[in-house]
């Protein structure tokens, strides 16, 4: 297994820095971002095992930025870990009703703070997700692996968020904004000619054994996943 990869959003320097200290030695990626444009992006680079996010940033707060995740079926499953200076019990329910799984309140121990990420990551290890198998192409929700017959097929991580996409919603087109939507979350500006350049770069990674075919064209709407011709 690969080290997690843990995302930190907060703009205090001072706590960014002791997370780091902490996580690094422990075995952990670390990723940094202080605000939630930053964050987004990152998160739309590639998909970290867990967020640490603070609830007060400069731009948005740490419940919103958590929705918006929780409302993107590519980012949905992150587990996220609230860090708070808030004590208010009210404040603890809507970090959970926003979908975070757990909530550390400022100021923690390292200890504590591993203790919880720990415990996180275990949970979200529980509840993983069954490979996807199509006529012998596989996608591994998990570890983030494409094989053909067995075979590792390369991709970058946008091409894997969208062949996952097609692979969980086969058989119906799609436009390019709505593929937008669905694989890049609406978070950051997309071009629709960006989608197009994915798609190639998909066909072409899927190519060499020619299961680039599933990936269907859709003449004046868009595309379509399908092992049928
Ligand atoms: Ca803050």
């Amino acid at each position: 297994m690969s080290k997690p990869n843990i995302l930190i959003v907060e703009d205090e320097p001072a706590i960014r820095e002791m997370v780091a200290m902490a996580l690094t030695p422990a075995g952990f990626v670390l990723s940094e971002a202080c605000n939630a444009k930053d964050a987004l992006n990152l998160v739309s680079d590639n998909i970290p095992s867990l967020i640490l996010l603070d609830w007060m940033l400069p731009d948005m707060s740490g419940l919103d930025i958590a929705r918006r995740l929780k409302r993107n079926e590519s980012t949905q499953d992150i587990p996220i870990i609230m860090l708070t200076a808030r004590v208010d019990e009210n404040d603890k329910i809507r970090g959970l009703e926003a979908g975070s799984d757990d909530y550390i309140t400022k100021p923690f121990s390292t200890r504590e703070l591993i203790a919880r990420i720990n415990a996180v990551l275990r949970r979200s290890n529980n509840t993983l997700k069954q490979a996807i198998n199509i006529d012998g192409l596989e996608l591994n929700p998990n570890t983030h692996r494409v094989t053909i017959d067995n075979e590792a097929v390369t991709m970058g991580p946008t091409e894997f968020r969208l062949l996952r996409f097609f692979m969980t919603h086969p058989e119906r087109v799609y436009t390019r904004n709505q593929l937008i939507d669905h694989v890049w979350g609406g978070n950051v500006y997309i071009d629709e000619r960006t989608v197009d350049v994915h798609i190639r770069r998909l066909r072409k990674a899927l190519n060499p054994q020619d299961f680039s075919k599933m990936v269907q064209t859709v003449r004046g709407t868009g595309y379509r996943f399908s092992n049928k011709v």
